[in-house]
């Protein structure tokens, strides 16, 4: 993204956001509530539009027209804090919808792609299930699953785990972990520093809009540069 700025109506919600993911790079973003973590993640993902600046991806320009946001919508997966699987569908059927339809796959090949992925997440036996008969936990691994199904270029999260009981974050930080050592393109919205300092190749802080700091782990924990970073740290750590 390159001096990308959003309004929602006169509130200047994005302040010229640059921020480069390259291939395979994990971006950690965290910052106050309120501070346009969700806007930018969904903008990368053409859930918003911005209107100002350039959003790239693999070197093509994302535009609000509505055969990109389609494109854009099949090569970015997007897990979010309410996982919005479909109630009424099983898991498998969860799973296997979107391979279907905006992949051409056949049924045979979507459900084997859909065991793969249940496996990679470590729920197998879960396939058949609703996914009001899941736990938290379970729910967003098959969130996470369906994400893979797409096989995305990209993965976004937006606070995957602050939705869950304590006891069920670690199993999900733990997948999301283990697709970060695959080499996935992941940008997540997370306030989990200990995922963070795992897997992150740039940490991004955010507040009022604006990117106030973006670096390194290593000197984004031991030095920020800016008082805000350093508050917000200290509250969270
Ligand atoms: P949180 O940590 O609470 O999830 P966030 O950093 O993700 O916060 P955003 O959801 O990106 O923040 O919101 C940034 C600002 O934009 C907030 O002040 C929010 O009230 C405002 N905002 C978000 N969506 C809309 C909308 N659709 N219309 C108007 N204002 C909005
Ligand atoms: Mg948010």
């Amino acid at each position: 993204m390159i001096g990308v700025n959003k309004w929602f109506d006169t509130f200047h919600v994005l302040k010229n956001i640059d921020l480069k993911v390259g291939s395979g790079e994990k971006v950690v973003i965290c910052g106050p509530s309120g501070s346009g973590k969700s806007t930018v993640v969904r903008c990368i993902n053409k859930l918003e539009k911005h209107q100002e600046g350039i959003i790239r991806l693999g070197g093509v320009e994302l535009t609000n027209d509505p055969k990109s946001v389609e494109a854009i919508r099949s090569e970015v997966g997007m897990v979010f804090q309410q996982f919005n699987l479909f109630p009424h569908l099983s898991v498998l059927e969860n799973l296997t919808l979107g391979p279907i339809k905006a992949r051409g796959l056949s049924r045979k090949d979507a459900e084997e792609r859909a065991r793969h992925y249940l496996e990679r997440v470590r729920i197998p036996d879960q396939a058949d299930k609703r996914p009001a008969q899941l736990s938290g936990g379970q729910q967003q691994r098959v969130a996470i699953a369906r994400s893979l199904c797409m096989e995305p270029k990209v993965l976004l999260f937006d606070e995957p785990t602050s939705a869950l009981d304590p006891e069920m974050i670690s199993e999900v930080l733990d997948v999301m972990v283990s697709l970060a050592e695959d080499g996935m393109t992941m940008v997540v919205v997370t306030h989990e520093m200990g995922f963070a300092r795992k897997v992150a190749d740039k940490m991004v802080f955010m507040d009022a809009g604006e990117i106030v700091e973006q670096g390194p782990p290593e000197h984004f924990f031991t030095k920020p540069k800016s008082e805000r970073c350093r508050t917000f740290l200290s509250q969270i750590l």
